[in-house]
């Protein structure tokens, strides 16, 4: 799911024909394979450099090719979770101490 800042970004015209033109590249050098683990059919676009608010107006980043890599389901959502840990999730108790939520898998 896009965060709220990159949902415009995603939905431009500039990202589609960039993705578009990315996909067509990467299925005319080995008909589109996950460049992650090359067995299954790449399905994901995303990008190597994160889209931050500080850097999705700049297209060399955005939109650069150099930038982007295309991954099966499996390996995005491999790559997703360990970035996910970065941010500890937490909840106030009833004394108003502060509770961590562990991630699920650890
Ligand atoms: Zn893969």
């Amino acid at each position: 799911m896009a965060q709220e800042f990159a949902k415009p970004f995603y939905n431009s015209k500039a990202w589609r024909e960039c993705r578009a033109s990315f996909i067509a590249k990467r299925s005319a050098l080995d008909g589109g394979m996950c460049m992650t683990c090359h067995m299954e059919l790449g399905k994901i676009v995303h990008h190597k450099t994160w889209l931050t608010p500080e850097n999705i107006s700049n297209p060399m980043i955005t939109l650069n090719h150099d930038n982007l890599k295309y991954d099966c389901q499996t390996c995005h959502n491999q790559e997703k979770e360990g970035k996910e840990i970065e941010q500890p999730r937490y909840f106030f108790g009833e004394n108003g101490e502060i509770i961590l939520i562990k991630p699920i898998d650890e």
